[in-house]
């Protein structure tokens, strides 16, 4: 189908028909160039310069004080168990079903329809980007693309929260752990080590392992085992076991702590290395003006903080909130679906943020 030509016999397609002509358009990770280009049309039509950079689209308006809108055109892949067609966004009433409809064509539609129709004021540079690969953290995404953006003082990361303005967010540690044992004949378990059973006691004290620092949005990190690996035959007392723990971390500790703390509590038979540190727990001081906006815009809605990741960690200290319509957990789920309302409420919230943000109601 010629994409393009459809658009323009449907020049006034509102946010919620945006966010269906999105989910028509499959873009798992790796494959966005299809909705990429649709949507760069789209706001082509409505007299915006869209730049491509590989899979992503941005668009800058304005100079100044600049406040970046950032959400991503990647979804994880369809999956089973749908009862839904989960690429026709099929709408039942208020529902607009389909992968991605939540996470995130919702606030990728919002947030283009914000820019396409709003004029920043002088002094003031407002940038919109859609980007890729958000799902998988391969290159070419946001962290990618963030360079040709030039300076962004603050952000709003496109996310279902329930229109919640999220500021802080849990980041991801993965560890690899070896338990060493010896290996012997199973009929004299006394001449080895059992390095199942070392494992076993290894995970219970894990379990145990309590962490002192809290963090006012985010609580204390947790640490759990998620894969386990050992032994080769039946009748041999095992010599190895692997084992990967996944630790989802708050400002309140650096990563290097909390591999210290995971391997201090595995003891002394466990190996521990460090798989990837790359995403990194995030927050944003909440007397911020840019959280000040996110407030102001959601009438007040209290903060909270996020267990799940994003791009936001990889917007290098930028003072960011995570705030979207649709919620969280309908993500990555069959059956996926956001409400036109929701939509068309995070239009207005993202409206207002702008506003607020620009105007300086907020200064610090
Ligand atoms: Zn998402």
């Amino acid at each position: 189908m010629d994409r393009s030509s459809s658009l323009r016999e449907n020049p006034d397609v509102g946010p919620a028909d945006l966010v269906r002509e999105l989910v028509k358009i499959p873009s798992p990770s790796g494959e966005e160039a299809a909705v990429a280009e649709y949507l760069a049309s789209w706001l082509e039509q409505r007299g915006l310069e869209a730049h491509r950079e590989g899979r992503n689209v941005w668009i800058s308006k304005g100079e100044g004080k600049t406040l970046l809108l950032c959400s991503h055109l990647d979804t994880v892949p369809v999956g089973d168990g749908w009862t839904k067609p989960p690429l026709e966004a099929l709408k039942e009433g208020e529902k607009i079903w389909g992968r991605g409809a939540n996470d995130a064509k919702a606030s990728v539609a919002a947030m283009a329809s914000v820019v396409a129709e709003m004029k920043p004021p002088a002094g003031a540079r407002l940038v919109f980007a859609a980007t890729c690969e958000e799902e998988t953290g391969r290159p070419g995404g946001l962290p990618d693309l963030l360079p040709s953006l030039g300076k962004i003082d603050a952000a709003i990361v496109g996310e279902p929260t329930g229109l919640a303005p999220v500021i802080a967010q849990k980041g991801l540690l993965a560890l690899e752990v070896v338990v060493s044992g010896k290996q012997a004949h199973a009929a004299r378990p006394e001449e080895g080590e059992n390095a199942i059973q070392r494992a076993a006691s290894a995970i219970l004290s894990l379990e145990a392992l309590r962490f002192e620092r809290t963090h006012p949005a985010l609580g204390v990190p947790t640490a759990v085992p998620t894969v386990i690996k050992g032994g080769d035959r039946r009748n041999t007392i095992p010599a190895r076991v692997e084992l990967s723990i996944d630790v989802r971390t708050t400002p309140s500790y650096e990563p290097s702590e909390l591999r210290d703390l995971v391997a201090r509590a595995l003891g002394p038979h466990a190996q521990v290395t460090v798989r990837s540190e790359r995403i990194r727990a995030v927050d944003t001081d909440p007397a911020h003006p840019i959280v000040r906006a996110a407030v102001a815009a959601t009438d007040g809605a209290a903060t909270r903080g996020s267990p799940t990741v994003s791009d936001w960690a990889f917007l290098r200290g930028i003072p960011a909130v995570k705030l979207g319509p649709g919620e969280s957990r309908r993500s990555h789920t069959a059956d996926e679906f956001v409400l036109e309302g929701e939509v068309e409420r995070g239009v207005a919230v993202y409206r207002r943020v702008v506003e607020e943000f620009f105007a300086g109601k907020t200064s610090h």
